[in-house]
Order: C-alpha cells, then structure tokens, then sequence
C-alpha cells in the first residue's frame, strides 16, 4: 500500500506547491511512489487520515492554529515546506512592526477592523505544532522535495545540508559577493540551494534559514575584512526572519 500524502497551505503565495504541481516528468515518480490524497491546488477530494501531510504556509490567525493542530491530529508524519511554514518566511516581516494595529491599518486602511482580516504576529509552523521534518527554500527546489519524499518512503532520514551556503559557493568557483561591494548571509546560512543567488550575482538572503550552530566567527571575520557589522547587514537579515542574533 502506498502512504496516503496531502498538502495543505496556510499563509503563502503558494509558489511551494507550484514547484511540487510543477515536477513535469519527475511527477510519474512522485505517483508511483504515494497516493496523493488532498491537493487543493491539483485535485478534488480529501481523506481522514494521512501517512505524510506537507504544510506550506504561515501560521497568521487564530483559526489557523485551530486547523493545523487537527491536521497535526490526522497525521503520522508532519513536513513543514518553504520558508514560510519552516520559519515564518517573509510573513514575519510584519512582526518586526511590533504593533499588529499599525500593520493591519498599513495593508487594510479603514478597513482594519473587519472581523473576517483578523490576525496576529506570524508563527512558523513548528511555532504551534511538532514538525518531523523540514524542506528548506523560497521556494522549494523540486529535487530536494523529491529526496525528501523518497526518504519518508523508504524510512530513512532525509539527508539535508548541515553547513553555510559558502561551502556551495566556493565549491562552484564564485567571486565573492563582498568583494563585488555586497553583503550576503551565505556564510550562516543553510546549503542545499547550490549557492542558486551569489552564483547570479545576487546575495543571499538566507531563505533557507540559519545553518545550525552557525560559524559566527567565520560571519564577523568577512564582516571585519570589509569593514562592516552586523548592524550595518541588518536589513539582509529581515527578509526571511533571520535572527540577527546568529550574526553577532
Ligand atoms: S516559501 Fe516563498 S515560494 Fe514558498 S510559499 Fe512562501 S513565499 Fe511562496
Ligand atoms: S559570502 Fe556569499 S558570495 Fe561570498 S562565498 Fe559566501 S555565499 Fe558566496
Ligand atoms: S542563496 Fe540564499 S537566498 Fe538564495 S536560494 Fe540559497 S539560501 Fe536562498
């Protein structure tokens, strides 16, 4: 019997599911390999159980957390996809606001009061129920979603990068951001992209979130050689909720 897999999606732009509606030929292998059981996106239906739910999205209302929690209830394996369910992702720009009222008054104007555009602070999802696993990126890159599907499948543990951005980088031979007067957040963040932005002479934004235990060392020693801080790099920092504090 093959597992019983649905995705669902909270507060996105819903390019994650895009990247997984759009596997083209690899989307045989996905169906050979799982029975897709609810897909908003792709398919009609639903079912009561699932062996694997993948939860794209930001966590934003109060029913939200409502939902997630029955989803997390019905589901043996829970994956939490794209920056904005693994970290809050860009959503999580309007926390830096400090003021919620400020916020809705900025997007809704004199509409802010409706009832139905309530919200509140953005929430990863492991920020209100338990994540077994992770797939990095905004968006997702196609094959690491794929290898993290065979992994479930076959129970093993998804092999995902567990050093910076650099290492990719510096592999492929690229000129450093910094030295083309740029900032860039490869040295504490997450691998797994082949270095995709710096390789396109664009600076990381660290989409993929922070490597675990990040070399702060290595981050103040760039920063030093071209005479920054942290302070200076910290707007690099607010695209995806990095916290600045892995920096410093
Ligand atoms: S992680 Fe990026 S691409 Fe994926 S849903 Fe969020 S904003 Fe869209
Ligand atoms: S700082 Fe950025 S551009 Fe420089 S090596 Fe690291 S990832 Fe590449
Ligand atoms: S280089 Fe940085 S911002 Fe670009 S895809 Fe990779 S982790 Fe994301």
């Amino acid at each position: 019997m093959k597992p019983k897999v649905a995705f669902f999606d909270f507060a996105c732009c819903e390019g994650c599911q895009l990247q997984v509606a759009n596997l083209e030929e690899d989307i045989l292998g996905l169906v050979n390999l799982v029975d897709v059981v609810e897909f908003r996106e792709v398919l009609t239906g639903s079912a009561p159980e699932y062996d694997v739910s993948f939860i794209e999205g930001s966590i934003t209302r109060p029913e939200d957390e409502a939902r997630l929690r029955d989803i997390r209830s019905r589901s043996k394996v829970l994956v939490s996809y794209g920056a904005c369910a693994a970290t809050g992702g860009v959503n999580k720009i309007k926390n830096l606001w400090g003021n919620i009222d400020k916020v809705k008054k900025e997007v809704y104007d004199k509409d802010a009061a409706m009832p139905h555009l309530e919200t509140y602070p953005t929430k990863a999802v492991h920020e209100v129920v338990k994540v077994d696993y992770f797939v990095h990126g905004c968006p997702i890159t196609r094959s690491e979603f794929l290898k993290v599907v065979k992994a479930l499948v076959f129970g093993t543990t998804p092999d995902i990068p567990q050093y910076p951005v650099c290492v990719e980088c510096k592999m492929l031979g690229n000129e450093c951001m910094y030295d083309k007067g740029g900032v860039c957040l490869g040295p504490v963040t997450r691998a797994g992209c082949n270095a995709i932005c710096p390789s396109n002479n664009v600076s990381c934004e660290g989409c993929r979130g922070a490597v675990p235990n990040p070399n702060n060392n290595a981050m103040h020693e760039v920063l030093a050689k071209y005479k920054l801080s942290v302070d200076d790099i910290k707007r690099q920092f607010t695209m995806y909720a990095l916290d600045p504090e892995v920096g410093k």
